[in-house]
């Protein structure tokens, strides 16, 4: 006997999430050292110094179970975001986010529509459940959405949307979204994650859509401006109603203690995502000049990372890019054999990734 022939079906057809390759994973590999880690979109600046003093000092109340309602936290959020504390549901991390609202609302008979080349989570947590996934073909690399409305029908339960997407870094225009929003039925669920909104310009409004459209949730982390992908916190916003749900569904203490006093101190940090953004506006600058001297198209960001056509096996520059302790992201299982995607890092940290592509692909910088 296999253990496959007694899993479910569903499970047995699900392509494994493949994460961003850990640093000592490849120390240990390859014995190198000064590895540059450019692979899960995380914040090269750290955590900052107030967060971590607020960790140490949650520390000596780890005997107790967490806040299992998340009470400061989110009232941080309501605070900031002027909504009511039944208005958002707690996740550890945006994904555990994500797949709460499939298993709160999607059933083996039910459709989930998702766009070619988004985020990798949306597959596996509709596949998981066993219910369809429906890929929209892309345009440009992004979301059509023209495309997305034609396959909506009474099966369609949920439709997810990266505004960003991720590995692409496309992002739609609020108008353009807003009125595709509008247009969707009801009864229809649609998911804008926003994991990347902060690296925006600030002029997404999505939030106060939430009064207008009952079916609309916006999810949010606090893994990438906010530094703290390690400890596991994301968010969704939404109607009372569907919080109420999710809150049924979601593990009683999915948030742990730690990530909810350093969720709620980075919250209030605005000058932390001030000077993340300036960085990211560098590194992505640095990055697009090298991407043009080495005459390499890239798909326009407005994330922090930037995902570039090196012209050849994307998983044999990966490859090789690794022998010299530089992690980037293949993104072949995105549908993207040829591309590459690299997180925006430190100054030094982009340098030193475009140095060795630029020798891997022999054209100058
Ligand atoms: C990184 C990312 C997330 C966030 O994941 P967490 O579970 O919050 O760390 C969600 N959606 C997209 C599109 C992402 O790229």
């Amino acid at each position: 006997m296999s253990f496959s022939d007694i899993a479910l079906a569903c499970v047995n057809q699900l392509q494994p999430y493949v994460p961003g390759k850990p640093i000592e994973e490849l120390e240990r590999q390859y014995g190198i050292k000064n590895i540059v880690k450019l692979a899960s979109n995380e914040n090269p600046l750290g955590p900052s110094q107030s967060v971590l003093a607020a960790i140490a000092e949650a520390t000596k109340d780890l005997t107790r179970y967490p806040d299992g309602n998340g009470f400061i936290l989110k009232s941080a959020l309501a605070e900031k975001y002027q909504l009511g504390l039944s208005q958002i549901t707690l996740g550890n991390g945006s994904n555990d986010v994500l797949e709460i609202i499939a298993r709160t609302f999607v059933s083996a008979a039910d459709e989930v529509l998702y766009s070619q080349h988004a985020f990798a989570v949306y597959p596996i947590v509709t596949q998981a459940i066993g219910a369809k996934g429906v890929i929209a073909p892309a345009r440009d690399y992004g979301h059509d959405l023209q495309a997305m409305s034609t396959l909506i029908n009474e099966r369609t339960k949920l439709i997810f949307i990266a505004n960003p997407n991720n590995p692409t870094g496309t992002c739609l225009a609020d108008d353009e979204l807003e009125a595709f929003v509008a247009q969707v039925p009801p009864s229809t669920l649609v998911v804008v994650d926003e994991a990347y909104v902060e690296y925006g310009d600030g002029t997404a409004d999505t939030i106060s859509w939430l009064a207008k459209y009952s079916n609309l949730i916006i999810t949010r982390t606090f893994s990438k401006a906010y530094g703290l992908a390690g400890l596991r916190v994301g968010f969704a916003l939404s109607h009372p109603e569907i919080a109420n749900l999710l809150n049924r569904v979601r593990q009683p203490f999915n948030v742990n203690s730690l990530a909810l006093v350093a969720a709620t101190v980075a919250l209030a940090d605005d000058a932390y995502i001030a000077s993340t953004k300036q960085l990211n506006d560098q590194g992505m600058a640095q990055l697009i000049a090298g991407f043009e001297a080495m005459a390499l198209s890239y798909i326009p960001s407005k994330g922090n990372f930037i995902t570039v056509d090196v012209e050849r096996n994307g998983l044999d520059i990966y490859e090789s890019l690794l022998q010299q302790g530089v992690i980037v992201r293949p993104v072949t299982n995105y549908g993207l054999p040829q591309h590459l995607r690299v997180s925006i890092g430190l100054q030094a940290e982009n340098q030193r990734f475009l140095e060795v592509l630029s020798g891997l692909v022999g054209r100058p910088l």
